[in-house]
């Protein structure tokens, strides 16, 4: 995973070779769409480790939405939005549509198609896992494309992206679609990486960010170019002390 290699680095060799090989089985098993245990258990321990909470009714998901806590999904040029009862998702999550539907739509000339976003856990299909993180706003599902090249371009699109340890994906048959849980802080860092800018400074047009396990005042600043003290003041901060879920306003 993306989150294990900097602990590889300033390490003796025998070390360093123990943990790269420690990494390998993880990048193999992962760039797999097939659905498996190992697969639900990454998506849910990833939204379990990073407290996302997990929306039980359909009333705790619009109120998350109202308060700013989900972003809502519309359709668009690149992407349409299809009988999706609460088209609401995560901040990085959309940003996921956003890039993927605009890639899609320049490889196979239509627009993708998003079928569910957060879905309560009062609303769990009859076929779905108990592990589910749809209510967490952090899945969205993809329709399957009618034609094969599109089907095999998002296909090998997401097998890259699970590769970069970004996006968790499995391949599902009924009804035929494409099930992606993005992981937001790996997924944001690899889009400013490939941008040269932080991603949600220009797709963010709350300019908030919701405060994540093992975040800091420090790192929050350093993703958002800015730094502590101007997030302490635009928050009124008097200690550098974080709270889990705690929505932070981000300075331009
Ligand atoms: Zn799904």
């Amino acid at each position: 995973m993306v989150n294990a290699m900097p602990r590889c680095h300033a390490i003796p060799l025998a070390v360093l070779l123990a943990c790269a090989a420690s990494l390998l089985p993880q990048t193999a098993h992962g760039q797999s769409l097939r659905g498996s245990t190992t697969s639900v258990n990454r998506m849910y321990y990833h939204a379990v480790d990073h407290g996302m909470y997990f929306y039980k009714t359909p009333s705790g998901l619009k109120k998350a939405a109202t308060e700013g806590r989900f972003v809502r999904l519309s359709t668009g040029t690149n992407y349409r939005v299809a009988g999706v009862s609460y088209p609401y998702v995560q901040e990085a999550t959309r940003l996921f549509v956003e890039r993927l539907g605009q890639q899609y739509r320049q490889a196979c000339g239509e627009r993708m198609v998003v079928t569910s976003g957060a879905r309560p856990q009062s609303m769990r299909l009859a076929n779905s896992v108990d592990k589910s993180v749809h209510p967490t706003g952090m899945a969205i599902d993809l329709r399957k494309p009618g034609g094969t090249r599109c089907r095999t371009w998002l296909r090998n699109t997401l097998l890259s992206l699970e590769g970069e340890g970004v996006v968790e994906a499995t391949e599902e048959y009924s009804p035929p679609h494409f099930h992606v849980a993005v992981f937001p802080t790996p997924y944001t860092r690899y889009v400013s990486r490939l941008d040269g800018a932080p991603a949600y400074a220009a797709n963010t047009p709350s300019n908030r960010y919701r405060v994540r396990s093992g975040d800091s005042l420090w790192g929050i600043a350093r993703q958002h170019s800015t730094n502590v003290e101007s997030l302490r003041s635009a928050n009124q901060l008097r200690s550098s002390s974080l709270k889990i879920g705690q929505v932070l306003v981000i300075p331009r």
